[in-house]
């Protein structure tokens, strides 16, 4: 392996050792880990694996990076789903792992705020905020592998978006190398602050394409004490739409989820936790599941229960189940985690996560699945998602007898047929998961020249020489100077 400054792979790793010290520094077989994606469709290589325990050896790292001509990939958990944290040229990219960087700086419950390092799994972070007696909201699927400097590059959505927004909107403030080795130092917990624009806000969604972050400062909630879940049966999609409106406000705007899910959700995930009991008797043709939660003099419960006792009588709902403990809420939440990993076992399919306006959501998703029916007649749509973000997971399964070749050439299709309905909903191609590398043709194709200028004169302003995750994002070379 011999990159383009003439280096093999393993002259290159004696410089980095030499550089950094060997206990930063992993190469040989330790690397393979390192370089696959969550699914296991994709398998990669790097020169090597670089391990930091300190922001000082982050900047080390990037500047002994940049002076051997080797692009930075930065690493929390490898749960992203758009191949944004494995390089795509193995000879002249290292991987940067945050593993060795998890501690919590600080939680300060009397400021609502904590700071914590970028490889802190998501999960454990939130177990210490509650030891604390106080709640952070970011909750998905990945939680227990997925680092909070992951969540912040991704800009990561979930389950709570609906109540407490986006990752962007739960970070106060960052601390990032620089592709020169410079420390932007901007971990402030101020709420408020106007002085001109917020730099933070450039490193957040950019998937490590301008910068490493090592500490985040986040927002803390009060802790909820009680929540609410139900099941809920439909008999059509736009019911869900309907019911989403009025649970908006006969609760209060306590929502704190609202996810659709289709029949065949059960199915795929009982086939992943067989245990699982369908806590219904009927079939429906929709099903919504909602938690309400707060602190306080609400009693949540008793409005769940009236709110659902309402839908019921009127009509627009069919069936609903109220979990009487936080196990039961537990299974039910099962359902909707364990659908995700029944379709991994079905074999390779076409995974979306697009975006369209809330109030058309139902009318593209019945759209969308006519055009892949059309196109794709022996494939299997299942569409779910957060009705709250008009965010939908409209994913593709084509038949399990298909050889791999036959399948990668239903899901292009499925992939290209989506698109374009979404296209005319003026959608978007990814709500939550980012660009990285699998979506970056689709990106493109879609960018106006204004917005291709200006994601270009940023990334060229404040990483010239294509040190940081070069081939993400936008199509950098690092041979132009040009996007
Ligand atoms: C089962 C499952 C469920 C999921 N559910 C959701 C969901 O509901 N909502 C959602 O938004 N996503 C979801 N995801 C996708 C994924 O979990 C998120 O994108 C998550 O935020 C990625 O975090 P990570 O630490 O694994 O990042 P990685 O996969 O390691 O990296 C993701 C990107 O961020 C960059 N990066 C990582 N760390 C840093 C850093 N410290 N500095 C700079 N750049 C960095 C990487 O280079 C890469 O481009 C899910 C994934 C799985 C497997």
């Amino acid at each position: 392996m011999t990159n383009d400054n003439g280096n093999d792979g393993a002259a290159l790793v004696h410089k980095l050792e030499a550089a950094l010290g060997a206990d930063l520094v992993l190469s040989g077989a330790d690397v393979a880990r390192y370089c696959s994606d969550w699914h296991g469709d994709v398998e990669t290589g790097a020169v090597a694996i670089l391990r930091p325990r300190t922001t000082a050896d982050v900047s080390a790292c990037v500047k002994t990076c940049a002076a051997l001509g080797l692009s930075l990939v930065a690493q929390g958990g490898n749960t992203g789903l758009v191949l944004g944290a494995i390089p795509d040229a193995p000879a002249r990219q290292v991987v940067l792992s945050l593993e060795r960087m998890s501690a919590i700086r600080r939680i300060d419950a009397d400021d609502f705020s904590a700071v914590v390092e970028a490889g802190a799994i998501l999960s454990e972070f939130k177990d210490k905020v509650e030891e604390a007696g106080m709640f952070f909201p970011l909750a998905l699927g990945a939680q227990g592998s997925c680092r909070i400097g992951g969540n912040v590059s991704t800009n990561a959505g979930g389950i709570n978006v609906l109540r407490y927004g986006m990752t962007r909107e739960l970070v106060l403030g960052l601390e990032v190398v620089l592709p020169d080795g410079s420390v932007f130092e901007g971990l402030s917990t101020l709420r408020k602050d106007n002085r001109g624009i917020d730099l933070k806000q450039l490193f957040i969604g950019a998937e490590g394409t301008l910068g490493i972050i090592t500490a985040v400062a986040v927002k803390l909630m009060p802790m909820p004490e009680q929540v609410a879940t139900a099941l809920i049966g439909l008999n059509a999609l736009d019911d869900a739409i309907t019911l989403f409106r009025r649970a908006r406000r006969d609760c209060c705007d306590l929502l704190s989820a609202f996810e659709f899910m289709p029949p065949l959700a059960f199915t795929l995930a009982q086939e992943a936790i067989p245990d699982l009991v369908m806590p219904m008797d009927g079939g429906y043709p929709a099903y919504v599941l909602m938690e309400v939660s707060g602190s306080g003099l609400v009693d949540i419960e008793d409005l769940l229960q009236r709110f659902l006792e309402n839908v019921l009588e009127e009509g627009l709902v069919v069936d609903g189940v109220i979990a009487t403990s936080r196990d039961q809420a537990r299974k039910l939440w099962l359902f909707r985690e364990g659908m995700n990993e029944g379709q991994a076992k079905r074999g390779p399919h076409l995974r979306t996560d697009v975006s369209v306006p809330l109030s058309r959501l139902a009318d593209f998703v019945r759209d969308a699945e006519a055009a892949v029916y059309a196109a794709l007649p022996d494939c299997t749509c299942v569409s779910y998602g957060h009705v709250g973000d008009g965010n939908v997971h409209l994913n593709v399964l084509p038949p399990a007898s298909l050889s791999r070749a036959e399948a990668d050439a239903r899901i292009y299709k499925a992939k290209t047929v989506v698109n374009a309905v979404l296209d005319t909903y003026s959608g978007s191609i990814s709500a939550e998961h980012g660009i990285g590398r699998l979506k970056k043709p689709d990106f493109e194709a879609r960018l106006t020249p204004v917005q291709r200028h200006l994601l270009g004169a940023i990334k060229t302003a404040i990483d010239p020489t294509f040190v940081m995750n070069a081939g993400c994002q936008l199509n950098y070379t690092g041979d132009s100077g040009q996007s």
